[in-house]
This record gives C-alpha cells, structure tokens and sequence, in this order.
C-alpha cells in the first residue's frame, strides 16, 4: 500500500463541496475513519466533475446512524449502507467489507449477499477496477492506493481486481461496468478482461435482477457518452442480454437520439432516461403495430396492444417502472397526434405536458430520413417560433393543405377503384380535450384501419399464427386509451 500526498494526485479541499467535508469530519469526530472512495476520487484526479461522492468508513451503518440520528437512513438487504443528508445533499456512506461467505453466494458464484463488515485492505480488494479504489482523507490530505491505481489512471487503463473471469462470475453487472467506465472516461480495456469477454460470460446477465439492469441502463444512457457506448454493446454481446427483441444495429434513429442526449448532458440540460427507452423500442413498437393492424384491429387499439405487448416483453430484460412506461406509451401516441391534427387542437396540443417530448422524437425520426412523419416535424418546430398571428394563418393554412389532401385522397381512391376505402384522416381521436364538447357525429361504419406513422408497410409473414380465437384477438377492448387519460407534469 502506498500512501500518496493528496496535492500530488492533483487533489485538494478547495475542490471538494462542503456537504462531504461535513460527513467525513463527524464521523472522524465521532472515532471513526472516513474516506472518500470510487468515482468521487477517480474523476477529480482525471480533472472530471464528479456525479457523486461515495463515503467509506470503519463504522458499521448502526454506528452511522449513531453519529447522524435523523439525519441519516438505512437502505438495502443484499448491500446495507447508510444514506446521510448533509443539507440538501445525500450521502451513501458504506462500511468497509469483507469478501462475502460462502453460504450467501449463488450455484453460479454471484454474491447474493454481501454485508459482512471488514477492514480497509478487504474492502479495497472487492471492489471492481483499480481506479475505482483509490482512498482519499482530505484533512489528512492523503490517497491511500494499494494496487498502483494511480499508475492505471495515468496510463488510462481499465484493469480489474483479482481474477477477471471470478469477478464478472461474482457479479455479471462488471461487464456493464467496464464498458460503461472504458466509454466514459476513453479508457482502454485490460487484455485481460478482453480475453474472458466471451458470448458465455455474458449470459450471466441472464441471472441479474432486470430492476438492477434497468438501473444500469440508465446510468448507460445518461452518463454522457452514450453514443460511444452503443457499438460497444453490441461487439461485446451485451446488447441482446439488454435489449430481447431490439436488432442489435445502431440505425440512424438511434444514433442520433443518442448523439441528441450526449449532447443535453453536456450542456447541463435534464433528459428523461425513458425517452431512449422509447427511441430503442420504436422499431418493434411499429412492427407489433402493423401486426395487428393486418389482424384488423383498430388502430388506436393495435398501437395500445402493440405498446403492451413491447414493454412487456422487454421487462423480461430491464424492469421499466411503470412511470416511465407510461412516459415511452405517451411519447409514442404523440406520433400519431403530431403528424394529424385536427387544426382546432393544434394550440392545445402544443401546450400538452407530453408535446416536448413527443416533437423531440418526431423531429429526431424525420431528421433521420423517416419520411413517414410527412414533413410535420419541421412544421411543428416552426409553428412554436412563431407570434400569435403568425400561427393562426399556419393552422389557417394547414387546414387548407388538409382538406386539399382529402379530396385528393379520394380522387385518387374513386380513380383506382380500391377496393379498400381511404382511411378518414378525421379519424383520429383527441388527445386533448376540446375547449367546447360537441355532440359526436353518429360513426360511418368503416373498416378497421386509420393513418398511422409509418404503419403501411408489409404485415410479417406469421400472421395465420393469429386467428380470431387467439387469446390476444379475445382480450377485452382497451377501454381507455390514452385520448382520455389526463398526463402529469413532464418529468
Ligand atoms: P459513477 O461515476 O458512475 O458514480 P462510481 O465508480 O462512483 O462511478 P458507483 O456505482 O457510484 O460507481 O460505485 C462506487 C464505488 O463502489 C465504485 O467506484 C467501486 O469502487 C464500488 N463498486 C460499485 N459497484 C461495484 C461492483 N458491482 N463491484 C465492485 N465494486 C463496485
Ligand atoms: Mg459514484
């Protein structure tokens, strides 16, 4: 073990904020030792803003609580620590550890529980990667490294601790980890660690909680190099354990999206982690539209149905909460509202809590080359620059184009005598609701289809699969769909 002068790490006091200055100082008062330890230490030393700061100390989480009452919580079963507020700021303070028993390890040799409590030397050793095990007292201004970390940082190397091929088998969530920290920080992958990569270590993803890889694939999406992370996903083989039924390509869409998020990170702007979510998912969301649209299901039930079944079928892999589902089905059903508005809605609309996000994504789609999305992304994006004027004689306008569409429409309909009749462009239900409530109009009786983005293309080949007696054919009509659910605040 080396002990490093702190200024000579490049690291001082005057970097640190106050509210971890404050957490270490009571528990060194109260007796105890008290470290910053992980990303905290690391990022400052590659001259990086550190997301948090992570404590680390002799007490154990009772004995936190002791020092701090109030002010301080216990969370976890599978790896107790004590979260303290400082202010307004949380601390995780954890105890250090050491290696788990036997007894609380899986037939495959994951750690399922992991709260026995040890000295520095054991809890340095369980943690991951060297860089993320560097110790820093700031009073005493000293680093403790015990594994030339500092020499790792220097020559931008991800090594990790111990035996790669034991540590990715203790916990399969390392593989994500390493990519994740090789993306964000530019960093290059031990040989090591590349030669136990195998398509069979990553099918220990299979055995992680899909909350915990959610949880993962957020901290994926938002820490700010996602686009460079994204082919690395698929080359290791971690992308199809994330992602079941998203094809393992970073299409145009998707780049984009991703270059769009790196981007807002940058600059300091929030983003909604489940709005990728909604970019990845797009794809199989329109297939499993088509689906049923060629099943002869009404639209807005296909896509309510299509967005069921999709989300469902990725919780398999990453458990998506249900506010953010209910965020990724919003952002989706905005499509279709955005690309065929009614010209008395477009006011209301544009003032919807899901209207941001909902035109990000269909200006992103037509960005992309999505030729679907009729041009209206580019239309919505200059209605909201424009004076009060300007946008009536938009809508004014719009309105014109429309009903010209419409007669053209059916021309074209009556000249080629098909035997399909035009969908009603009217069709489409509110999302909002009307200043005024008119009665409806009795229904024409008309078949079971509507304009959708991008939902014309050729049904899949597997359709007899589907009969009326299918259990999805039988299942009660969604009775609401999201025209008449009243959406929250945008997160
Ligand atoms: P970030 O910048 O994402 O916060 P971090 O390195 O601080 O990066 P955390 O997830 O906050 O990562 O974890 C804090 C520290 O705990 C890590 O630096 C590492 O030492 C240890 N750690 C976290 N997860 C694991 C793990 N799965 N296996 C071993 N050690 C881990
Ligand atoms: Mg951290």
């Amino acid at each position: 073990m080396q002990t490093l002068r702190a200024s000579k790490c490049g690291l001082s006091t005057a970097q640190l904020p106050a509210y971890i200055i404050d957490v270490l100082d009571a528990l060194t008062k109260a007796g105890y030792e008290a470290y910053i330890v992980g990303g905290g230490v690391r990022d400052l030393m590659l001259g990086l803003a550190p997301k948090d700061y992570d404590a680390v100390t002799n007490a154990t989480p009772a004995q936190v609580k002791e020092v701090f009452g109030r002010r301080c919580r216990i969370i976890g079963r599978r790896f107790e620590l004590a979260h303290v507020y400082s202010g307004r700021e949380l601390v995780e303070v954890a105890t250090f550890r050491a290696p788990p028993k036997k007894a609380v390890t899986s037939a495959a040799g994951m750690i399922l529980r992991d709260n026995n409590w040890g000295t520095i030397e054991q809890d340095f050793a369980r943690r991951d990667f060297s860089i993320n095990a560097l110790y820093y007292q700031p009073r005493k201004a000293v680093v403790l490294d015990f594994c030339d970390a500092v020499s790792d940082i220097e020559h931008k190397t991800l090594r990790l601790l111990g035996d790669p091929a034991l540590r990715f088998e203790e916990d399969p969530v390392r593989m994500l980890r390493t990519l994740r920290f090789a993306a964000k920080l530019n960093f290059s992958i031990d040989e090591k660690i590349l030669d136990i990569f195998t398509p069979e270590m990553t099918q220990l993803l299979r055995d992680v909680s899909p909350h915990r890889l959610y949880d993962e694939s957020q901290k994926l999406f938002t820490m700010g190099h996602l686009n460079r992370v994204l082919p690395m996903l698929i080359d290791f083989g971690i992308w199809q354990q994330l992602f079941a039924d998203i094809e393992p390509e970073v299409t145009e869409f998707i780049e984009r999206a991703a270059k769009n998020t790196d981007q807002r990170i940058s600059i300091g702007k929030t983003i909604n982690p489940a709005f990728f979510y909604a970019v990845l998912l797009w794809k199989p969301f329109q297939e499993r539209c088509e689906y049923y649209l060629a099943k002869g299901v009404v639209a807005a039930e296909a896509r309510a149905q299509a967005g069921l079944d999709v989300l469902k079928r990725q919780a398999t892999r990453t458990i998506i909460p249900r506010f953010a589902e209910t965020f990724i089905r919003e952002v989706w059903e905005m499509q279709t509202r955005l690309l065929n508005p009614k010209p008395q809605q477009i006011a209301a609309l544009s003032n919807h809590a899901r209207f941001r996000a909902g035109f990000d994504f269909l200006l992103l789609r037509e960005k992309s080359g999505d030729n679907t999305t009729q041009g209206m992304g580019t239309w919505w994006d200059a209605y909201q620059q424009m004076t009060g004027d300007e946008k009536e004689r938009a809508i004014a306008q719009y309105n014109r184009q429309r009903a010209k569409n419409r007669r053209k429409a059916s021309h074209d309909d009556h000249v080629e005598q098909k035997v399909q009749p035009q969908q009603d462009l009217t069709e489409i239900e509110p999302l909002v609701n009307e200043p005024e409530a008119r009665p409806r109009r009795p229904r024409k009786d008309k078949p079971a289809r509507e304009r959708d983005s991008g939902a014309h293309r050729a049904a899949p080949t597997d359709l007899s699969v589907v009969t009326a007696d299918h259990p999805i054919m039988k299942r009660k009509r969604v009775k609401r769909d999201l025209s008449q659910v009243v959406f929250g605040p945008t997160q």
